[in-house]
């Protein structure tokens, strides 16, 4: 059986596991965060995202979409908010086409265990990649729970492990490589829109909400405690933009002036 080692069990790395493992590779994931099962960790990013027919789809090949429902909710439209307060609803497609405001650490934790439960599937947390040696494709290791090192041969490895990809880092070295990155103007901060006192959403649940200016734009995506997790995304400089938010009254003052939605 051909062994492949993933870096990162993320959205992808964990679901991927899933897939390659019922194609009867066996699959050992290295992690380098602990187990978020098992530990509270830091939203760090957002809490919620929106999965579209895509992402619903790769879910369905696994047998995964009713797990989805348990943890998503269906937005059918976007819900657009005029700086005067007013509201307009913009259907995604058809009556029961919709996207779905998912939590990202509950889906996660699912693709996870769904993995662990093939027989040839192994996740190891604490797992740091350290770099990647394409010359004789070793992956080095670090356990960061017990400090040591490991290097690791075997048929295919697969960096999954996010935007700092480790895996690309150590490709970068090799010849030819090309790679390029742009930054954006944008920054974005999360905000909370908390549930009504009755435990009720303080707007329609079933949609994304979107407020949007030239520079700035936020949205708000339905959770299923009836609060919202919003986004704003705003310049890093210029005006308006984050640069200008120093003190708590320019908060205050940028959203009574541009943001119709009740967030905090
Ligand atoms: C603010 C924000 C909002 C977003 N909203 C949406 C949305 O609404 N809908 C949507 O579809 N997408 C959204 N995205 C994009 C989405 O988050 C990414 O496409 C997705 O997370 C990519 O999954 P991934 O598994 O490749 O990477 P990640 O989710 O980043 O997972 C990488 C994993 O690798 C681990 N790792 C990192 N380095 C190492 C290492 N050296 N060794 C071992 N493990 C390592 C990390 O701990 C992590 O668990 C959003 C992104 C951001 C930042």
């Amino acid at each position: 059986m051909p062994h492949i080692a993933i870096a990162g069990a993320g959205l992808v790395g964990s679901l991927l596991a899933i897939h390659l493992s019922k194609r009867g590779y066996s699959i050992d994931v290295y992690e380098r965060r602990s187990d978020m099962r098992r530990t509270t960790i830091g939203a760090g990013r957002s809490i919620n995202l929106a999965l579209s027919h895509r992402g619903f789809r790769a879910l369905q090949e696994v047998g995964m979409e009713g797990d989805l429902r348990q943890i998503g909710i269906p937005m059918y439209g976007r819900m657009v908010h005029a700086t005067d307060g007013s509201q307009s609803f913009q259907p995604y497609g058809e009556a029961e086409q919709a996207i779905f405001s998912v939590s990202r650490a509950e889906l996660n934790k699912k693709l996870m265990t769904a993995a662990e439960q093939q027989a040839n599937v192994r996740f190891h947390f604490d797992h740091r990649c350290l770099y990647f040696d394409t010359d004789d494709y070793e992956l080095h290791l670090q356990n960061t729970a017990t400090q040591t090192e490991q290097t690791l041969s075997t048929d295919l490895i697969i960096g999954a492990d996010g935007a700092f990809s480790a895996i690309r880092g150590g490709m970068q070295r090799s010849d030819r490589f090309n790679y390029s990155q742009q930054y954006l103007e944008h920054a974005y901060k999360e905000l909370c829109i908390a549930p009504l006192p009755d435990g009720n959403w303080a707007m329609e649940k079933n949609a994304l909400h979107i407020s949007a200016c030239k520079r700035f734009m936020l949205i708000a995506l339905p959770n299923l405690d009836g609060s919202f997790t919003c986004t704003l995304f705003l310049p890093y400089q210029g005006s308006p933009s984050f640069d200008d938010l120093q003190q708590p009254d320019d908060v205050l003052r940028f959203s009574k002036l541009t943001l119709p939605m009740p967030y905090r």
